[in-house]
């Protein structure tokens, strides 16, 4: 069968705890992926050079060091692999570090495993979206009740036109274009508003409420731009609601 000659794509868990990273192996192989396991930071170095991965799982507190330098490396050097964060630390200063070294997202132990294969999928997903989108970038974006579109920088609400500033129809578009990514508010800060802006980080609760109360049908109980407690902003698509 020819989707078997098909090389399959590789996870890299860099976990010290053997079970965990067991039970990860268990989850990823039937979803189609080789998982490959680094139980410290030199050996993920090491794999890390030796092939590409579809997905970096990165635990923080490693035998070796940190998680978060191994993060700042491969983005300091350019290299875009999805990155997902364990981590057992409480502090939320943490996963902002995490998020704004370039991590994707991030999970806190415990956790459930499906949440973790959702977060999985979710990444996955918007990889292929973020690709779509810079190769063609007059494709809307079209989710339950509302749309997107780069193009004409045009935004339906449940099919009705909606009046946005350039800068809330930037925000709506950086968000909306990562499905499920976690957007600290510095990160925010910087992309849309640009350096003007300074450190303040409430021009962008300011943004983001004034886009709610444009695209929401209950600013109150957002259904797309929804508040990360302690972190950020994440865009919500409906179809992740499974
Ligand atoms: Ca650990």
């Amino acid at each position: 069968m020819l989707a078997e000659q098909l090389p399959r794509e590789s996870i890299l868990v860099v976990e010290d705890e053997p079970e965990l990273a067991q039970l990860l192996q268990l989850n990823f192989d039937p979803m189609g992926f080789d998982v490959e396991i680094a139980p410290r930071l030199d050996a993920a170095r090491r794999a890390l050079r030796q092939r590409d991965h579809a997905l970096v799982i990165l635990d923080l507190t490693l035998p070796d060091g940190d998680g978060l330098d191994l993060c700042r490396e491969l983005r300091q050097a350019e290299d875009y692999t999805p990155i997902l964060i364990l981590t057992a630390r409480s502090d939320e200063t943490d996963r902002v570090v995490g998020l704004e070294l370039g991590a994707d997202d991030y999970l806190v132990k415990p956790f459930a495993v499906r949440e973790l294969t959702a977060r999985v999928r979710a990444i996955r997903r918007r990889v292929a979206l973020s690709t779509q989108v810079r190769q063609a970038p007059d494709s809307r974006l079209v989710f339950d009740g509302l749309e997107v579109d780069p193009s004409s920088r045009r935004v339906l609400v449940a099919g009705q036109p909606a009046e946005l500033t350039a800068t809330e129809f930037d925000l709506l578009l950086h968000l909306a274009s990562n499905p499920g990514r976690v957007y600290t508010r510095a990160q925010l800060l910087d992309r849309v508003w640009g350096d003007e802006y300074g450190t303040q980080e409430h021009a962008v609760n300011a943004g983001v409420n004034r886009l709610r109360a444009k695209i929401e049908i209950d600013p109150g109980e957002p259904r797309f731009v929804r508040t990360v407690w302690g972190v950020g902003y994440r865009f919500f698509d409906p179809k992740d609601e499974s």
